[in-house]
């Protein structure tokens, strides 16, 4: 009898745990699995904002996925496209950019999700973004550069212009970054840029709703509004980003917020060759999948996390986009798939409904909805960081990163550039903004 094939698209959440789940449960010596993924590490995404803070090392977050891989094989390839009908799937491999055809009896679409910028061309050229390491990388550089230059200017107009730092979407990604990268600059300023006058440093949240934080419940959505705006973050509600360009960002309400970095947190999709799949798809381009995590029409395939879009029937919304939920279908894919494999027509259905949401905002500051219990400060945070920390998925990232945060209880902020800034010239500061001969003589420095 010839193995049966799966094959596993994705190293993230969801497939890494799939992964992980189908070793540990099925007979390896009558199955074959590969997994796919454009990366050759897991990253994990709750701790990216420390990235940008410089908080954590960019290494801490991110374990290669071949740690992971004891009886299956492992491709570092993107994806290029799948044939549903043929069970066929198209990789494109790193070196020389040839296409390889993979087969598979069964199927696991693990891909996650890729930023939306509704079209907007000039925001995304102009914005930093958070959903990859290199991005916390890129980010974290351009906030050194901007307090390197921003120290380096006489004019209070051009000073305020490199420390405005403007984020756009106020859900988990935008709250948390605004609060780590507020902290980040304020203590960084005391610490070490004595000429930057703190009143010019400016912290923006942009919520197009009129609430920060709407997956936690109203109380704790307002008690970490009131907590930014205690820290010096202005929350403006309502509005839109419409605009941006090197040097400004453009609201809905006709605002002209002049600033050098603008953060895109505002939404995310599936990627073109999820959305190009001949099956059902939800508005947002994810495929549709059955309570049993089968994309419809496709019993042998298996779709997860952010590019999956699964009913839960008990409030008749999709589930959200989260690592807790890609974490728990991953169980239910892997015994799913084993069912199958054993002929088993009883699968198991997917229903959860978390116990908790939490978040941080800040200098050891957070929100937290556990068990119908709302809970802020310091209690939250410590929460959090309790609960991720035992969520990693290897001894070693936990002890790298609980040594981390140790280290930062006792020593100031690491201020090191190293790696590049993503290419900002920022040649639209017009000469009206530049400072002039006498304040460029630099007198105060
Ligand atoms: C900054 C940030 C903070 C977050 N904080 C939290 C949090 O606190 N709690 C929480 O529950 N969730 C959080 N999330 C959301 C969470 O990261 C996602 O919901 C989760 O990662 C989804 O898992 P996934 O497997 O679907 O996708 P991912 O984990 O994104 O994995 C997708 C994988 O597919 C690979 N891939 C994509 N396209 C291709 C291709 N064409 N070819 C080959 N490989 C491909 C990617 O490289 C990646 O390895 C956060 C996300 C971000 C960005």
């Amino acid at each position: 009898m010839s193995r049966k094939k799966i094959l596993i698209l994705g190293g993230g959440f969801g497939g890494m745990h799939v992964l992980k789940e189908l070793q540990k449960n099925l007979d390896t010596k009558n199955t074959s699995i590969t997994i796919v993924s454009e990366k050759n590490y897991f990253l994990f995404t709750p701790m990216l904002p420390e990235v940008a803070s410089g908080m954590l090392n960019p290494r801490d977050l991110t374990m290669p996925l071949r740690e992971f891989c004891d009886n299956a094989k492992f491709f570092q390839a993107d994806v290029f496209s799948i044939d549903l009908e043929q069970k066929l799937v198209t990789i494109t491999r790193k070196f020389d950019g040839k296409n390889h055809a993979l087969e598979y009896d069964y199927l696991v679409l693990a891909v996650g999700s890729i930023n939306n910028f509704f079209g907007n061309k000039a925001i995304e050229e102009n914005s930093f973004t958070i959903k990859t390491v290199e991005d916390a990388i890129e980010l974290r550089n351009q906030i050194l550069l901007m307090m390197e230059i921003g120290a380096q200017t006489g004019s209070v107009g051009l000073q305020k212009k490199f420390l405005t730092f403007t984020v756009v979407g106020a859900g988990f990604a935008g709250v948390e970054i605004i609060g780590e990268i507020n902290h980040f600059v304020r203590k960084s300023v005391k610490q070490a840029y004595p000429t930057i006058i703190e009143k010019n440093i400016n912290m923006i949240l942009i919520s197009s709703k009129n609430k920060i934080l709407p997956e936690l419940n109203q109380k704790l959505g307002e008690s970490a509004r009131t907590y930014l705006e205690k820290m010096g973050v202005r929350i403006i509600t309502n509005v839109r980003a419409i605009d941006a360009g090197e040097s400004h960002v453009e609201l809905s309400d006709g605002e002209i917020i002049p600033c050098t970095t603008l953060i895109w947190t505002g939404g995310v999709t599936t990627s073109p060759m999820i959305s190009a799949l001949n099956c059902e798809h939800d508005k947002g381009g994810r495929v549709l999948v059955d309570k049993y995590l089968r994309l419809k029409g496709h019993p042998e395939v298996y779709a997860l996390g952010d590019c999956a879009a699964a009913l839960d029937v008990d409030t008749g919304k999709f589930y959200p986009p989260t690592a807790q939920h890609a974490l728990r279908q991953s169980k239910i894919v892997m015994q799913n798939i084993k069912k199958a494999l054993a002929g088993d027509e009883n699968l198991n259905e997917f229903s959860y409904h978390s116990k908790g949401m939490m978040a941080t905002i800040g200098n050891r500051a957070g929100v937290a909805s556990l068990m119908g219990h709302s809970i802020t400060g310091v209690l939250a945070w410590i929460i959090w960081r309790t609960y991720y920390l035992s969520h990693l998925p290897t001894f070693e990232s936990k002890v790298k990163i609980g040594v981390g945060w140790a280290i930062n209880l006792f020593f100031g902020t690491d201020l090191t550039q190293i790696g590049e800034t993503k290419s900002k010239n920022l040649h639209e500061i017009t000469f009206d903004d530049a400072p002039s001969l006498k304040d460029q003589l630099f007198t105060d420095l």
